[in-house]
C-alpha cells in the first residue's frame, strides 16, 4: 500500500541526513522532496502545499526543543500532520438507534455492493447487531443478486423487490420487514452510475428524506485518485455524507484519495476495503496508515 509514496519520503527525509541540526535551508529542501512525493501520490495541490507548510513552520519551531536528530524530528512531525490530514482520531459508526439505518452511496463499480456486505458481516461478527440488507439498486437486478448471494453467504436476511422501480418504497418496505424480524441495523445498498448523474443523486435524497438514516456512508475506489475526491465534493455537496469508505487499497493505488478527501469534503474515513472477501474490510485508523505510509 502506498509503496512508492513510501519510498519517496524516506528519499525527502534523507536530505537531512549527515546533518546537525534543522536550519531553513535544509527544511526548506527535505519539504521541497516531501510536497513532490504528495503531488505524486496524485494528493491536490492545495492540501499538499499547506501540508508542507505546516510541517516546515513545525520543524523550524521544534528545533530548539529537542535533542532528536533533524531526520528524526522532521519524521516525528510529518508523522503527526500526516494522521491530522486524515482526520486525526477514528470515527466511530454511529449504531446505537435500534435500529440503526446506513445507507450506502456511491458510483457503480465503486465496490458499493460488496461493501454492504462487509459491513453486514463486519457487524454481525465483531459488534455483536443483527443486521439486514436492503437491496435499492431498481436498474440492475444483478446487483440485486449480488446481494442475494453476499446475504447468503454471511447468513444475514435481504429485502428484494425484484418488480419495484421505486427505491423509497423499497427502502420503507426494507426497514419496516427488518424492524418487524427484530433486526437492529439496516443498511440500504443503492443504485450507482459511471458518472455523477442528476436522476442518480435525485434518488439518493429522496431516499434520504424518505428514511433519515443516521449513517451514509459514500463508498469510493481509491484506485480513482484525485477523480475519487471529486466525486466525494459532488456527492457530499448534495447528500451532506457521514462518511467515506475507500476501497480497493488492496490494490497498486498511490495515497491521494486517502490523504486529500477530509480536507476537501471535511468528512472522516470510517472504513477501507482491502480485497474483494467478506473479511476485508478494516476500520480506518489515521494513526496506523500514517505509520503504514512512513514504514
Ligand atoms: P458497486 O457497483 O459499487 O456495487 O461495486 P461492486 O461491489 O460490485 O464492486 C465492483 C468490483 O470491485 C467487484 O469486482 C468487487 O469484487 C471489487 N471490489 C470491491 N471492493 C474491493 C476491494 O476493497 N478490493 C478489491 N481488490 N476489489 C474490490
Amino acid at each position: 500500500m502506498f509503496d512508492n509514496l513510501s519510498d519517496k519520503l524516506d528519499r525527502a527525509f534523507k536530505v537531512l541526513k549527515g546533518h546537525g541540526s534543522i536550519t531553513e535551508i535544509n527544511v526548506a529542501e527535505t519539504v521541497k522532496e516531501v510536497r513532490k512525493a504528495l503531488l505524486d501520490a496524485d494528493v491536490n495541490y492545495k492540501t499538499a502545499k499547506a501540508f508542507t507548510d505546516t510541517v516546515k513552520e513545525k520543524a523550524l519551531g521544534m528545533n530548539v526543543l529537542t535533542s532528536v536528530s533533524p531526520g528524526q524530528l522532521m519524521v516525528k512531525v510529518v508523522n503527526d500532520e500526516l494522521v491530522e490530514l486524515m482526520g486525526g482520531n477514528v470515527s466511530e459508526l454511529d449504531i446505537k438507534q435500534n435500529p440503526s439505518i446506513i445507507l450506502i452511496a456511491g458510483l457503480n463499480g465503486a465496490g458499493k455492493t460488496t461493501f454492504t456486505g462487509k459491513l453486514a458481516n463486519y457487524l454481525k461478527t465483531q459488534k455483536g447487531k443483527k443486521p439486514f440488507l436492503v437491496a435499492a439498486d431498481v436498474y440492475r437486478p444483478a446487483a440485486i443478486d449480488q446481494l442475494k448471494v453476499l446475504s447468503e453467504q454471511i447468513g444475514v436476511p435481504v429485502y428484494t423487490d425484484y418488480e419495484s422501480k421505486d427505491p423509497v418504497k423499497i427502502a420503507e418496505a426494507g426497514i419496516a420487514k427488518a424492524k418487524a424480524d427484530g433486526n437492529t441495523v439496516v443498511i440500504i445498498d443503492t443504485a450507482g452510475r459511471l458518472a455523477i448523474d442528476e436522476q442518480m443523486m435525485n434518488e439518493i435524497a429522496d431516499v434520504k428524506a424518505a428514511t433519515k438514516p443516521h449513517e451514509i456512508l459514500f463508498v469510493v475506489d481509491s484506485m480513482t485518485g484525485q477523480d475519487a475526491v471529486n466525486t466525494a465534493k459532488a456527492f457530499n455537496d448534495r447528500l451532506d455524507f457521514t462518511g467515506v469508505v475507500l476501497t480497493k487499497l488492496d490494490g497498486d493505488t498511490r495515497g491521494g484519495a486517502a490523504l486529500s478527501i477530509k480536507s476537501v469534503v471535511n468528512k472522516p474515513i470510517k472504513f477501507i476495503g482491502t480485497g474483494e472477501k467478506m473479511d476485508a474490510i478494516d476500520v480506518f485508523y489515521p494513526d496506523r496508515m500514517a505509520s503504514r505510509i512512513l514504514g
